[in-house]
């Protein structure tokens, strides 16, 4: 009896819509099951507080979806996904009123960073002018013959410092440092650790190349407009289907797995060979994160003129201060005063919120699993840069990291990047191969973000693992 699908994708997270959509492209029939009632995973949207008010669940921020290659090719604007450029695409704030900018323009940056201006110009302006060629390279698995060897070194050598190192090699002034590190901290990295200037660089050079843009009506806008495009092209997706061992799959030529290593192991465990079971066991976590969303009567009273002009604001202080407590929250301390990261979309998007109201997104590393309630830190932590902010306040939701994880079992733990971004997880993620997304288990891949390049809503993950399953199954090069 023929399969009744050639593929099956579990999960319809970024990288499961987006391996779909290439299996899809070549013709072939796919199915996607989705454990949640909608869309998306880690780019979905709901009304969390407030009748009216919109929230993103996760990923709120796309400098990644935007300047995505795969993304690039998909006719998502015709399924009505329309980015948003705020005035300005990050700011973060310092004690003395002031706060350093990421503009998409580079000069105009490098400009308003003072006398750190022309290192700030070299060290960008030329990786800037490859985003292209760059996002190609470091959105794949990290074993590959490159194909911009020169533009990919000119990005390599500074990309393995600790962030901290090359910031005070680079800068000497405290704003330049600290719009570094704050960059930087994406990584959940302690700054000290090698790599962690990578993720300032890859978030710093596709904020000057396309901007960190959010969506029109929400991250949901993304999922939908996938989801959509994947349908015209004949895929099915059945929601709330949450799939709790491989065997029940029907039968398929290939599986493509959205999900985690824990995940993997738990659905699949008792099946894969037990090296490489070992070798899941192994891979680590990251931290985890505390999320708020908030509807708020008015806009923030940020102290820092251009933080009312921000669609993303990082809220962390010196990179001495927030170094400091990366570093504590590797080590599993609960920090005091939070490294935090906000969203403000209901600025630059009147679908967020009713007329005169506004949100606000808004995030903080915490040690994994930790089940502390951060949202005295992180309101503390806001009050310091935007003095009233509470006065705001109609309504909150929270979410520790074991209600991520319920929403979504990629999360567990409140780790939120499928597994820890250091060198070595970088290099072997999960294992070290040219093509990780490869199981042992005939025909099954994984393509979740627990595979290269990692975190973020991009899909490459999904894209290079359909076009492995393609090549190794459909014979399809
Ligand atoms: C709070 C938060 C904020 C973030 N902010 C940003 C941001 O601003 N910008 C950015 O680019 N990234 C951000 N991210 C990261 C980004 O959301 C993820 O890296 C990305 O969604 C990973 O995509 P994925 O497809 O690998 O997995 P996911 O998006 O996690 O999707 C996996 C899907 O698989 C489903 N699933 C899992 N197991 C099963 C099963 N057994 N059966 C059926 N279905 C299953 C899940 O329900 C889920 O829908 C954020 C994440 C979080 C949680």
């Amino acid at each position: 009896m023929s399969e009744p699908y050639d593929a099956v994708i579990v999960g319809s997270g970024p990288n499961g819509l987006a391996a779909a959509i290439t299996l899809a492209q070549a013709g072939y029939s796919v199915i996607v099951y989705e454990a949640n009632a909608t869309v998306g995973g880690g780019a979905r949207s709901a009304e969390l507080t407030l009748p009216g008010f919109l929230h993103d669940l996760c990923s709120a921020v796309h400098p990644l979806a935007a300047g995505s290659p795969f993304f690039k090719t998909l006719p998502l604007e015709r399924f009505g996904l329309e980015w948003i450029e705020p005035e300005i695409p990050l700011a973060h704030p310092l004690d003395n009123d002031s706060a350093a900018c990421l503009y998409k323009n580079v000069d105009l940056t490098a400009e308003r960073l003072g006398d750190d201006s022309p290192a700030y110009r070299r060290l960008m302006k030329p990786l800037a002018r490859n985003w292209e060629k760059l996002a190609n390279e470091f959105l794949q698995p990290m074993l590959h013959l490159p194909r911009h060897p020169m533009a990919l070194a000119h990005f390599g050598i500074p990309a393995l410092c600790p962030a901290t190192l090359l910031a005070k090699l680079l800068f000497r002034q405290e704003s330049a440092r600290a719009l570094f590190a704050g960059i930087a901290a994406h990584s959940f990295l302690p700054l000290e650790a090698p790599v962690s200037s990578a993720f300032a660089l890859v978030l710093g050079l596709a904020g000057h190349a396309v901007g960190w843009p959010i969506p029109h009506g929400g991250s949901q806008q993304i999922s939908n407009a996938l989801a959509a495009h994947l349908r015209e092209l004949g895929g099915t997706i059945e929601v709330n289907h949450r799939i709790e061992n491989l065997n029940d799959l029907p039968k398929s030529r290939a599986i493509l797995l959205d999900i985690s290593v824990w995940e993997f192991l738990r659905i699949a465990g008792e099946q894969l060979p037990p090296s490489y079971r070992q070798r899941l066991k192994s891979f680590r976590h990251a931290p985890g994160i505390f999320k708020i969303d908030y509807a708020l009567s008015e806009p923030i009273p940020w102290k820092a003129q251009p933080c009312r002009h921000a669609g993303t604001i990082h809220l962390g202080g010196t990179m001495d201060e927030m170094a400091a407590v990366e570093r504590d929250v590797a080590r599993g301390k609960i920090p005091e005063h939070p490294f935090v990261l906000v969203a403000q979309q209901s600025l630059f998007d009147d679908t967020r919120a009713p007329r005169g109201g506004h949100t606000l997104w808004a995030y903080c590393h915490v040690p994994f699993n930790c089940d502390t309630d951060m949202s005295e830190r992180i309101e503390s932590q806001i009050e310091r840069f935007a003095p009233g902010f509470r006065d705001c306040i109609l309504a909150r939701h929270k979410m520790g990291t074991a209600g991520l994880e319920k929403s979504n079992p990629n999360l567990a733990g409140g780790d939120i990047n499928g597994g820890a971004a250091n060198l070595m997880q970088l290099i072997a993620r999960p294992i070290l191969s040219p093509t990780p997304y490869r199981t042992p288990l005939p025909g099954v891949y994984l393509c979740s973000a627990s595979t290269p390049p990692g975190g973020g809503v991009h899909g490459m993950c999904g894209f290079h693992a359909a076009r492995l399953a393609l090549r190794e199954i459909f014979a399809v090069h």
